[in-house]
């Protein structure tokens, strides 16, 4: 899929995730479900950062070219070093390490780990990271065009201090779902986990899938591209995506917020 439906769908699964813990007697915070919305919405975007066209490659100007030609280049690496058999040879990284369940868990714990030993300006910089790339995808033709790069992350870094501060505030969410002294953003991580695999189970629906399981092995392949049958399948971008996904991820997306905050 294209970065825009990629982030739908992550701001969609959050607040569905909002929908089913309200549901289940346990309502997030407000500040919880917006923030983690946005986060997911970013994150949904960060598996093609092994693909120089994505969005994400785009969304933070050289640094972002740099940091994507570095993972294209390990994806390739591990790709080559743990193919087996029945995995085809390839000439580059993309859909590979980046688009696996273990790349969308490490770096999900990875960021809860920065979370709860950097302090507020790590923090801040996982929020500005993600509120840029929820931008980008988001308002995706708002934000096109190179001239309104620092306009994105002026009402990124904008946006991540406001929420910072409101999520700091006692009762708004620093303390969800793990509630220890010093776990305080630990779950930061959770919709990191969720964009990305939301990001993998979509380009899972297109032509080519996503080998989502690596490293285990199914058959003789490692990298076997996971997805539905052939026929169920459709191209990136294609009208499926615009016409059908796009829509109904918006329409689950508005009732697992409505849900969430127990609107009646
Ligand atoms: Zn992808």
């Amino acid at each position: 899929m294209m970065g825009p439906a990629h982030s739908l769908s992550g701001a969609a699964a959050w607040l569905g995730v909002g929908a089913a813990v309200s549901a289940a007697g346990h309502p997030m915070p407000w500040p919880v479900l917006l923030v983690g919305a946005l986060i997911c919405a970013g994150a949904a975007l960060a598996p093609d950062l092994d693909h120089k066209a994505a969005t994400i490659s785009r969304a933070f100007g050289p640094v972002s070219h740099a940091l994507c030609e570095i993972v294209d280049k390990l994806s390739y690496t591990v790709y080559k070093a743990t193919r087996m058999k029945g995995d085809p040879r390839r000439s580059g990284g993309h859909r590979t390490l980046t688009h696996t369940w273990l790349w969308a868990v490490l770096i999900g714990a990875g960021t809860s780990v920065l979370a709860i030993t950097g302090g507020r300006w790590a923090v801040l910089g996982i929020l500005f990271v993600h509120m840029v790339l929820a931008i980008e995808g988001l308002l995706w033709r708002a934000a096109r065009g190179s001239s309104s790069a620092v306009l994105v992350w002026l009402l990124a870094g904008t946006s991540a201090w406001i929420l910072a501060d409101i999520l700091d505030q006692p009762g708004n969410g620093s303390d969800w779902l793990f509630t220890a002294p010093g776990q305080e953003y630990l779950w930061l991580g959770l919709p990191i986990v969720l964009g990305a695999l939301m990001h993998d189970l979509g380009d899972a629906l297109t032509v080519s899938g996503c080998p989502i399981l690596w490293p285990i092995p199914i058959g003789r392949r490692r990298w076997y591209p996971i997805g539905p049958p052939k026929a169920m399948r459709f191209r990136a971008g294609d009208w499926v995506e615009l016409k059908v996904l796009m829509p109904a991820f918006m329409v689950i997306g508005g009732l697992g917020c409505v849900v969430a905050l127990n609107i009646n």
